[in-house]
């Protein structure tokens, strides 16, 4: 029998009253394993209305109370972290240690989070002016929200809401409707960890559920990752109504491999970070850029002979490297774009369409996909594909290199292959993109720093998880206080200055 998912709120899972369902697969066979609610206006409203109820009680909680609570939600999901992460794989995909992965880069957030006490510790300066003395102190938004997309169904929301909480904020999920269960678990553990009801609440659902989020008069702010269209409809709609809006894009990450660089060390990079699940990151690798002749020819040499030796299966299977691709249509799509680069001229030196998982030949599966002499004009360089296929750019010189990375839409990731430290500093100056690698394929931040791209990446001021992530869900306030001494002065008209 199908499962059914409704959503989180108040403190418990509610079936949808919507009427209006979407169903879930297993892209390892194709099949429909699950069906989920999609919320109406007035299902949002309740959870809206449940966050505002809660908000008080809990931005009065102190922090160091708040910071014990995520604490123990860390005990839990270190405990049950498998059980998360084959609720990943069953609907995403990606292979079980992938998906171990993205749990750990989740649970770095929710230790981080824990440092609360500390991360809303103000300032203080004492006598800015004869007897009066400053301080600054930041205060929680009040609701929040945050809509995730379907590729890390874990790890996205946590960029999110172990900071919104810590912080003294309610934070209202709407996940990826294509990866609704990991999100629900995570909903039962946080309430089984102390969170209050109506603090933490999920609501599944699609456009009508975010618009929803984005016209109530009682959000305050909106976290989005998800596709560069969508981003930047959120950020123009949450910003024109009044929030607070960071919202996260698509990407096209470009690695550069200069002359010097160890190759065997740059083609086993490039293996893990084009095709590590199935492409689907948003800090994939998408395009190579091997400066001169030699150093592509010997590239594009190691690339085929290690990808013609990527196990390709199910997520589930411990043998696999790549699992298959979310969905049907996304199949098509990227299948689509390994069409295109084809008639644009490019030379498809490994093809992955035609590829079949044995005894799984419904299952969304799609071989590692190499493309060599791609130019900037094609459709396959300037777009997105998110899939498995990995295009390789000749290119001359590091200069040549860089103005084209800089020349991108998009600036969310890049890196460097190199021995050479002056390139590298070069590279790392120069280059316009929010989270940059020397000799580091995917350099997604710590999370003490911050994660987040430039250019058509992030619509919005701040990053997330770190000490933007602080900024971001926290507002300033600034307090100047002076004791009454018995002297009266009298009434002074004249801009205050302190001396
Ligand atoms: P998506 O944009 O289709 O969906 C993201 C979220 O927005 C989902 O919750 C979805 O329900 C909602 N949504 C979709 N269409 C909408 C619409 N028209 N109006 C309102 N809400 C809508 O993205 P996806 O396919 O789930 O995820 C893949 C994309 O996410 C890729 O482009 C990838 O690069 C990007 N991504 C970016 C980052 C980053 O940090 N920059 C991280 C992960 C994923």
């Amino acid at each position: 029998m199908t499962k059914m998912i409704g959503h989180f709120i108040d403190g418990q899972q509610q079936a949808g009253i919507s009427g209006r369902l979407s169903a879930v697969f297993d892209p390892a066979t194709g099949s429909e394993t699950t069906a989920v609610a999609l919320a109406s206006e007035a299902e949002v409203r309740a959870a809206v209305e449940a966050a505002k109820a809660a908000h008080p009680r809990w931005a009065a909680t102190t922090p160091l109370r708040r910071a014990r609570i995520l604490n123990r939600f860390l005990g839990i999901l270190e405990q049950r972290a498998g059980e998360l992460a084959a609720a990943i794989t069953a609907e995403h995909g990606k292979v079980l240690s992938d998906a171990r992965g993205e749990i750990q880069r989740g649970i770095e957030v929710v230790e981080f989070a824990i440092a609360a006490p500390e991360l809303l510790k103000g300032d203080f300066s004492e006598n800015v002016g004869t007897g009066v003395d400053s301080h600054s102190l930041r205060q929680p938004l009040g609701v929040v929200a945050g809509i995730t997309p379907f590729n890390f169904p874990v790890m996205v929301p946590m960029w999110m809401f172990p900071v919104a909480l810590a912080c003294g904020n309610a934070f209202i999920l709407k996940p990826s409707e294509r990866c609704p269960s990991a999100p629900m678990l995570i909903a039962e553990w946080l309430a089984e960890a102390g969170v209050p009801k109506g603090i933490f609440q999920v609501i599944n659902g699609d456009k009508v559920a975010v618009d929803a989020l984005l016209h109530d008069r009682d959000v305050a702010a909106v976290s989005f990752v998800g596709s560069t269209p969508v981003a930047r409809y959120i950020y123009e709609t949450a910003t024109k109504n009044g929030k607070r809006c960071q919202a996260l894009g698509g990407a096209k990450n470009h690695m550069v491999i200069m002359p010097d660089a160890d190759l065997d060390l740059a083609a086993d990079a490039l293996m893990g970070a084009a095709y590590g699940s199935a492409g689907e990151r948003c800090m994939a690798i998408s395009i190579a850029l091997p400066i001169g002749k030699a150093t592509a020819d010997a590239l594009v040499g190691k690339l085929t002979e290690r990808a013609q030796k990527l196990v390709i299966g199910a997520g589930t299977d411990k043998a696999s490297d790549m699992g298959p691709l979310v969905s049907k249509p996304h199949l098509e799509r990227v299948r689509g774009y390994v069409d295109h680069g084809l008639s644009e001229g490019a030379t498809l030196v490994l093809d992955g369409r035609g590829f079949v998982s044995p005894g799984r030949e419904d299952g969304y599966f799609i071989g590692a996909t190499l493309f060599d002499n791609v130019t900037p004009e094609m459709r396959i360089y300037r777009e997105e594909i998110f899939g498995p296929v990995l295009g390789i750019v000749r290119i001359d010189d590091f200069d040549s290199a860089v103005r084209l990375i800089n020349e991108h839409e998009f600036g969310n990731g890049a890196a460097i292959f190199t021995r050479d430290g002056h390139s590298a500093r070069e590279f790392t100056t120069r280059i316009q993109a929010g989270m940059v690698g020397v000799n580091v394929p995917i350099p997604v931040p710590m999370a003490f720093h911050s994660f987040g791209g430039w250019k058509a990446s992030l619509f919005g001021d701040h990053h997330m998880h770190g000490s933007e992530g602080v900024r971001f869900y926290t507002r300033l306030k600034t307090v100047t206080s002076r004791w009454p001494t018995g002297i009266r002065a009298g009434a002074d008209f004249i801009m205050p200055t302190m001396e």
